[in-house]
């Protein structure tokens, strides 16, 4: 299997120089070449087969040049029971008959982006020893929560990285800020940048394009990459869970054999929704996959008219990790449906951003309207859903998932489909603690409350166990207290790569 870029200049790329990559220099983004079809057997492997050696599998059908033992040793060392708080990995609860959460979020950080965030550093430093890299691998992140502490996890102490992350000084809650601020490892810094996130975001594009400053890294053995959902190495731990749910399911007799289900996901970006639709590609029979977005619905009403238009008002909401108006990851999709149709789709990255928006053609919006479903909840409708499942299942949702169980109840009103249906879980609901309780306690249980007294308020109330990651996070020793400017980050990152000038 070899990749290409969905802007067409790249072709024939190996999977460990696409991960080194991250991003094509078109400017597109790796696709692999063909989509690897399961079997029938592997099904029947997998039915008694553990999530790790699930994944293993599924990954060596996407990187022909690992070897087994390589790809066992990413696994193993990503999802154990040191990094995951449950021995399954991916829990799967059933809700009532159709409804089933897959719990995506018992990893170090308590939120989705571990599944990916743990083995992509794993699988990066793997690739740039394949691919005879000298270079140590210098990985700059701007976070508006959880990635950045997803990505430091899962770099501490990864031979040949380092990672810096900046996070907005207003901007991430109080329990994200302290996640960052204590974290540990070797390779590891933070630093905080006066302003908010697009000031943080901005002086990290500026220092990626920035020659002189490329070239001052390279000359002290050191090339900076990024961790975002861009890269194929992130994209494709997703497909795992999305298999290993469907078999899960036929495993406890909720469906029998190739029984169709659909799968319903908190979109922001659109990479946890574009690998479900990979695994559907890869024989999964997924009926429907339900796009789930907040009131930023541009993702909406591209699956409901075919018009992408990011020329509206940016909205903060109770669900910050899906607030986007660009999702990068749709560009795959629409490479895969246009049949790797490079042109068309460089095109309309083009008016996109030229003009904010593209419209795409009726081939391409046929099959999108067959394949998908799409609605957006409010925060008010958000917060009803939450206590809304609370009170009637005892089920504790984030605001993110809750978004996706509220579009869900739609999408089963309108059609009235009964088909089983997995929802992507994405967040402990005390990551998101503050308007989780708010949908659940009365007012004045909360006045006054910092942000870890809530926390163990919404335990108090729902008798749910703070998980490890948030337990005690306001007694962590503070290791990060690095402040700086956005015109000032170039030579925070020098300092911190001990790099003199
Ligand atoms: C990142 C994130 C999402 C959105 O996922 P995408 O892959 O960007 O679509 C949803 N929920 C949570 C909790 C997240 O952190």
């Amino acid at each position: 299997m070899k990749y290409k870029s969905s802007r067409g200049k790249y072709s024939s790329v190996s999977a460990a120089e696409a991960i080194k990559m991250g991003i094509a220099p078109d400017g597109g983004l790796f696709v692999p070449d063909h989509v690897p079809q399961l079997g029938q057997e592997d099904y029947r492997a997998m039915l008694n087969q553990s999530y790790q050696e699930r994944a293993c599998k599924v990954l060596a059908y996407f990187l022909n040049e690992f070897s087994a033992e390589e790809i066992r040793e990413c696994v193993n060392a990503s999802y154990n029971n040191e990094t995951y708080s449950s021995e399954q990995v991916v829990p799967l609860v059933k809700i009532n008959s159709t409804m089933f959460m897959q719990e995506l979020w018992h990893g170090p950080t308590c939120a989705f982006k571990d599944m990916a965030l743990q083995i992509l550093p794993r699988l990066l430093s793997c690739s740039a020893r394949k691919t005879g890299e000298d270079q140590e691998i210098v990985i700059l992140v701007a976070t508006s929560g959880d990635t950045g502490k997803a990505a430091l996890a899962g770099f501490q102490d990864v031979p040949g990285t380092k990672i810096i992350v900046f996070y907005p000084a207003e901007g991430v809650s109080e329990v994200q800020k302290r996640q960052m601020i204590t974290q540990e490892g070797k390779n590891v810094f933070v630093s905080a940048v006066k302003g908010n996130f697009d000031d943080a975001q901005s002086g990290v594009k500026r220092i990626f394009g920035d020659d002189a400053f490329v070239q001052l890294l390279h000359q002290n053995g050191m090339k900076m990459s990024s961790a975002n959902s861009i890269n194929w190495g992130r994209l494709l731990p997703q497909i795992v869970y999305y298999i290993s749910g469907y078999v899960d399911l036929c495993k406890n007799d909720h469906i029998k054999d190739r029984d169709p289900i659909n799968v319903v996901v908190p979109t922001g970006n659109f990479g946890n929704i574009l690998a479900a639709f990979y695994a559907r590609a890869m024989g999964i029979p997924i009926h429907k996959l339900i796009c789930a977005s907040n009131a930023n619905n541009v993702l909406t009403e591209f699956i409901q008219t075919g018009v992408y238009d990011r020329n509206r008002m940016f909205e903060k909401t109770i669900s910050p990790s899906m607030d986007i108006l660009i999702s990068s990851n749709l560009e795959r999709l629409l490479y895969e449906l246009t049949g790797h149709d490079a042109e068309k789709v460089s095109g309309w990255m083009e008016e996109l951003k030229q003009k904010g928006r593209y419209e795409v053609d009726a081939a391409v919006k046929t099959q999108i309207s067959q394949l998908f479903w799409a609605d957006f909840a409010s925060d008010f409708d958000t917060m009803n859903t939450i206590a809304a499942v609370w009170q009637q299942n005892k089920y504790l949702l984030d605001t993110h998932t809750a978004v996706a169980c509220c579009v869900y109840q739609r999408y089963q009103q309108q059609t009235g489909d009964q088909t089983p249906t997995m929802i992507a879980s994405t967040a402990s609901p005390f990551k998101f603690a503050g308007s989780v309780a708010q949908a659940l306690l009365p007012v004045e249980d909360l006045a006054g409350k910092n942000e870890f007294e809530i926390v163990a308020a919404l335990s108090a109330y729902t008798g749910q166990v703070i998980p490890a990651g948030i337990r005690n996070l306001d007694q962590k020793k503070i290791l990060h207290n690095t402040i700086t400017s956005k015109e000032q980050m170039d030579k925070t990152v020098l300092g911190f790569l001990g790099i003199k000038v």
